[in-house]
């Protein structure tokens, strides 16, 4: 199952990382207990693999990331579209972020 994390300011917060306590909202395909309960274990590897090179938050990527990882924009995911993540920040995020490069 793919699941779709969100960096968090607070009003949602499902995973937090364990090495730098970035909170994240994290939104999945689909709803099978079982299958969130292992697709959070990998979102909680991800988070620590960022870690391998940097400690701080700046190892995560900005805005939105998929787990396991999509090489398309965050908002056009599975995860993004079928579990009704709030994509139009997404979307916003990566017109910020064109615009800014
Ligand atoms: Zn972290």
């Amino acid at each position: 199952m793919q699941v779709l994390c969100m960096a968090s300011s607070g009003d949602r917060v499902d995973i937090v990382c364990p090495a730098c306590g970035q909170k994240y909202a994290v939104y999945y395909s689909r709803q099978l207990t079982a299958e969130c309960e292992s697709a959070l274990a990998a979102v909680h590897a991800a988070l620590l693999g960022h870690h391998e090179k940097d400690q701080t938050a700046a190892a995560h990527p900005s805005g939105a990331f998929n787990v396991p990882e999509w090489k398309g924009p965050a908002h056009m995911s599975g995860a993004a579209l079928l579990s009704g993540a709030p994509i139009h920040r997404l979307a916003d995020n990566a017109a910020e972020e064109r615009l800014a490069s």
